[in-house]
């Protein structure tokens, strides 16, 4: 017997012979989850090991940060680290550590009763989405052993505390927890591994051999920055002097004792030496995001300020990223060491969504938040990591396309952000943002590449807003375009139109909305044309057809004056104008915003918000060619006070409104309205 095994029989009898031991009834959650483990088919048992060397790592970093303040916790029992150790013959798996360690209470706290919400939402992922993998996303990590165990020990002890506690469960429903007389600090965790799983026919599956259980923390846990030990047993004959194996001998057991693990941290190993899947399972374990990220930025400053950057930008938003209180930054480290998480204080905030880490040398050990705020060489280091991070942006949307444009749904809105907040790097930030574009169909597209389109009359860019595509690809205002094939790029992003107060031009090209007044459509279809024809022609053609254009629509206001004008009336201050529109070909209607204040989409998110809401000021326009303008001039001819003008009048105008996705302030009134209409068109 060797003399671990000794000491924990004697423990065992220690522990049976103590006093108030409870047994315990797990909450119901925490059963279903059990009951899952123990029944598990997942055929990736082995990453129980990873969830139990990750939270012994995760002792041992609390540890070190408790001594920052208190250096007596570390006193005893030597060099921190974490031991495994495997007995085949007792089909046993110890991991122990000697971290922080556990109070009784904490035992019943953190083991005893999990987060309800974190067993309640795995248990939800796994019905979505059959993966155990994810246990440790949810903080409940600690349970997947008893996929492999049919007993589970825990022994601690809290650092600092002199009493420990012994905690024992067979997965069945309920565990019993006492007190224990445990030795040193830390926790201890022995699993009595299921016969399936020492099947050593099935290597691969066999925990209780020595070989298969060292392939998993190179697996896994490599870059764990704690040692991870363990003694091989080998037997070896005995020799004699002249190096003879001794026949009939006993073998003597040999014991090599072994680190498992490089504990190289995974960002100070060289970058040419690090696979894809070693980046993403560092990244899943360190940042509990377990979608494979966009990219990764790993690199080393080795000037006046050294320092290891390691940042990834992910594929996909946490829930409450546009939360005010998300609360995400980059962890810090000094020289290996953890000192800091989520410091807000590197990265601007339209790029919170980036995850990573920075370790420097010079950072001091009890750095505080309040003093970060004020220091140079973190401003120094956020300004070359904010460098890295646009540019890494930017070359994934040359090189990797979708994969930016799916990153875009995620983040795009913070990304925006930056622009909207005025922030210095607008330069940048303008080539990084995409909006959807009539040009194929609402596909996404880049200022650069609309400018590169742009046909050589064109001078300016065109944007319509609309709370999504489809809506703003029905809107009256956009015929025109459509016909003439003119690109309009969709604002459907609610921050898009408050943008263009900081992004007001591109490339010298001013960004221009279709549904303002003193829209020169005109000019833009003109400009358009005149590409195609004979330069000299086309000047005095052009000339030609302006002015007489020009005459015609004059002509044409001129003569229905006094009908526009009995409109107007008839809507009071409902609009601003009532005029007769030239960018409608088959709508009867539109509603126009005035060239500067609120527009129309503005109007409605402030109102939205709850926020105090200028009016935008609106101008009805009417389709001079459509047929409901010749029955109203015919009214309006029989008798221009006609009741069934203002009736019309105010229909046109509900129906302009609505296009526009405003809801109505008295849709009683409209519904009144066209009843009447009916009535009559019907009598
Ligand atoms: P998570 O580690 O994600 O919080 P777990 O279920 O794996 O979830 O563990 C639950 C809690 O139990 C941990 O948060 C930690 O407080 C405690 N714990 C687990 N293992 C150890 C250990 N080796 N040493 C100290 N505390 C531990």
């Amino acid at each position: 017997m060797t003399e671990e095994k000794v000491k924990k029989t004697k423990k065992e009898k220690a522990s049976s012979k103590a006093e108030g031991k409870e047994q315990h009834t797990f909450q119901a959650e925490t059963k279903e989850l059990l009951n899952l483990m123990i029944n598990s088919l997942y055929t990736h048992k082995e990453i129980f090991l990873r969830e139990l060397v990750s939270n012994s790592s995760d002792a041992l970093d609390k540890l070190n940060f408790q001594a920052l303040t208190k250096p007596e916790l570390l006193e005893d029992d030597g060099e921190l680290k974490i031991i495994l150790d495997v007995d085949k013959e007792a089909k046993t798996l110890t991991i122990s550590d000697n971290g922080t360690g556990m109070t009784f209470d904490e035992v019943i706290q953190n083991i005893g009763t999990i987060a309800k919400s974190g067993s309640q939402a795995f248990l939800k992922s796994l019905q979505e989405k059959d993966d155990i993998e994810l246990i440790g996303k949810f903080g409940v990590g600690f349970y997947s052993c008893f996929m492999v165990s049919q007993k589970v020990v825990l022994i601690s002890r809290a650092a600092g505390k002199k009493e420990g506690t012994r905690w024992e469960s067979t997965g069945d429903g309920t565990y019993t927890i006492e007190k224990d007389d445990k030795k040193s600090r830390g926790t201890e965790i022995v699993l009595y591994l299921r016969d399936e799983v020492t099947d050593s026919s099935n290597p691969e599956e066999d925990f209780s051999n020595q070989y298969t259980i060292q392939n998993l923390i190179k697996k896994y846990s490599d870059y764990i920055r704690y040692p991870i030990e363990m003694d091989f047993h080998r037997e070896e004959y005995p020799k004699d002097k002249n190096g003879i194996y001794i026949k009939d001998a006993k073998p003597e057991i040999i014991i090599d004792h072994k680190v498992l693990n490089s504990q190289t941290p995974i960002w100070e190993k060289n970058k040419k030496d690090i696979t894809e899947d070693e980046y993403f399972q560092f990244y899943k374990h360190h940042f509990h995001d377990w979608n494979e990220f966009a990219d990764v930025i790993h690199s080393k400053a080795e000037g006046t300020i050294q320092y290891t950057t390691l940042l990834f930008i992910p594929s996909r938003a946490p829930s409450n990223l546009y939360d005010k209180n998300y609360s995400q930054g980059i962890h810090l480290y000094s020289n290996h060491v953890f000192v800091m998480r989520d410091c807000k204080d590197l990265l601007p905030d339209h790029l919170r969504f980036v995850r990573g880490l920075v370790d420097s040398q010079d950072f001091s050990l009890n750095i505080s938040r309040e003093i970060l705020q004020h220091d140079q060489q973190l401003k120094v280091i956020g300004k070359n990591l904010e460098k890295k991070v646009l540019d890494a942006l930017a070359g994934l949307l040359k090189n990797k396309r979708e994969k930016y444009e799916e990153m875009w749904d995620e983040f795009g809105k913070a990304i925006k952000g930056g622009i909207y907040m005025a922030y210095k790097n607008k330069e940048k930030l303008q080539d990084l943002i995409l909006f959807p574009s009539s040009y194929s169909g609402g596909k996404l597209t880049t200022l650069r590449e609309y400018v590169d389109r742009m046909p050589k009359g064109q001078s300016e860019i065109y944007f319509a807003s609309g709370k999504d595509i489809d809506s703003i690809q029905r809107m009256p205002q956009l015929e025109a375009f459509k016909a003439k094939e003119i690109e309009i790029l969709y604002f459907v992003d609610k921050i898009d139109e408050f943008l263009t107060q900081n992004l007001d031009e591109y490339d010298g090209k001013k960004l221009k909305s279709i549904t303002r007044e003193g829209f020169d459509l005109d000019k833009v279809l003109k400009d358009k044309d005149k590409e195609a024809e004979d330069k000299k022609d086309k000047k005095k053609k052009d000339e030609k057809d302006k002015t007489e254009e020009k005459d015609e629509f004059a002509e044409k206001t001129k003569k229905y004056e006094d009908l526009l004008k009995t409109i107007k009336i008839h809507l009071g201050d409902k609009v601003n104008d009532v005029r007769l529109s030239k960018r409608l070909t088959t709508s009867p209607v539109c509603l126009v915003a005035t060239t500067s204040g609120v527009t129309f989409n503005m109007e409605m998110l402030m109102k939205s918000a709850k926020q105090i809401t200028p009016r935008a000021a609106k101008i009805l326009e009417i389709n001079p060619n459509h047929k409901i303008f010749e029955v109203l001039q015919k009214l309006h001819k029989e008798d221009p006070n006609s009741p069934q003008i203002k009736n019309a009048s105010n229909i046109l105008f509900y129906q302009a409104m609505l296009i526009e996705g405003y809801e109505l302030e008295n849709p009683v009134e409209f519904s009144n309205q066209m009843a009447q209409l009916l009535v009559e068109a019907y009598k």
